[in-house]
């Protein structure tokens, strides 16, 4: 039992130290959000490259961009 609370504090404390901004180009019709800002997806970005809350671009209906992994 001692250890399964141990497991959890660890796990808790790695989800809260996970960044959750995350790149978004800042056109129209972008439907993608990114880890970092020199993602493949973003190079063709002809509007600004934007930083948004991880939250925030979901609520957005964004996914994360297929070259992430
Ligand atoms: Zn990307």
């Amino acid at each position: 039992m001692k250890t399964l609370s141990l497991l959890l504090i660890f796990f808790t404390n790695i989800t809260c130290k996970e960044s959750t901004t995350v790149y978004i180009c800042n056109s129209p019709g972008a439907k993608k959000y990114h880890n970092t800002s020199d993602c493949r997806g973003l190079s063709n970005c002809t509007y600004k490259i934007v930083k948004v809350d991880i939250e925030k671009a979901k609520k957005d209906g964004k996914t994360l961009c297929g070259w992430e992994k």
